[in-house]
């Protein structure tokens, strides 16, 4: 298949750009996909635990996607707009781009249909880059990133047990409830603070980022001990994330 020579080879060269004009239009029937930092930042600004907010505001309370409303709005569209503007997830901030990254890590940029009768303006009046960079995006695709590479990790290692002939068929059926249990970030850091003696980090790129570890330890403890199911207490951070002890 030919390449598509008018697309620069760095994708957040490409020309772009996007003024949204409020008309709303954008925040109905779309699953917006959520992960555990994008969790952890709206369930704050609703004052709510991650545990209370997967089950308040997701979809199936799998803490997976934002729920919608009976009219297919977003459960936090209001009269006016978005009203967790400033913690929006990563799909939002991106609109009407769509972001890919394949299993060796590059990234592409993909253009999304939008809504037929939406308002806002398209243009080449500046870059990807400088649209994520007036987005806010960067922490959401390091967070976005950071838990692909895990989810892969997991992934690999689920399908490698259930190939093990020595493994018990229930192992992978625990390892995969284990493993969502802690993608529940307040519950994972509780357990893992609680049991160490130390007081939860309260900054949520910390909290992300011990989150990340806690994740990856419970790997590397489940396949270097054959464990499937490891309690959080088990699993120990690396030394970058500053937890101070109680
Ligand atoms: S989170 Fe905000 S911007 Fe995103 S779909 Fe919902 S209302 Fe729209």
């Amino acid at each position: 298949m030919p390449s598509d020579t008018s697309r620069p080879e760095e994708p957040r060269q490409e020309a772009f750009g996007y003024t949204c004009a409020l008309c709303l239009r954008c925040c109905y029937h779309k699953h917006i996909q959520l992960n555990p930092y994008e969790v952890a930042r709206l369930a704050r600004q609703v004052g709510v635990s991650t545990t209370v907010f997967r089950a308040e505001f997701t979809q199936e309370g799998a803490g997976k996607a934002l729920s919608q409303t009976e009219t297919g709005a977003c459960v936090f569209l209001g009269p006016e707009g978005c009203i967790v503007h400033p913690n929006r997830p990563l799909v939002c901030r991106l609109y009407p781009l769509g972001r890919e990254v394949s299993n060796n890590g590059e990234e592409s940029y993909v253009h999304l249909t939008p809504h037929p009768q939406s308002e806002g303006t398209l243009s080449k009046a500046g870059t990807i880059a400088r649209y994520l960079e007036e987005q806010g995006a960067a922490p959401f695709i390091q967070a976005a990133d950071a838990y692909f590479y895990w989810h892969c990790r997991a992934i690999g290692q689920l399908q490698a047990l259930k190939t093990d002939p020595e493994a018990d068929a229930s192992d992978a059926e625990v390892a995969t409830a284990s493993a969502f249990r802690l993608l529940d970030m307040d519950v994972a850091i509780a357990g893992y603070c609680k049991d160490h003696g130390i007081a939860p980090p309260d900054d949520i790129e910390t909290r992300h980022a011990l989150h990340i570890q806690i994740l990856d330890r419970h790997l590397m403890i489940s396949a270097s001990e054959g464990i499937a199911d490891v309690h959080p207490a088990h699993v120990h951070a690396d030394r970058d994330v500053q937890v101070e002890p109680r």
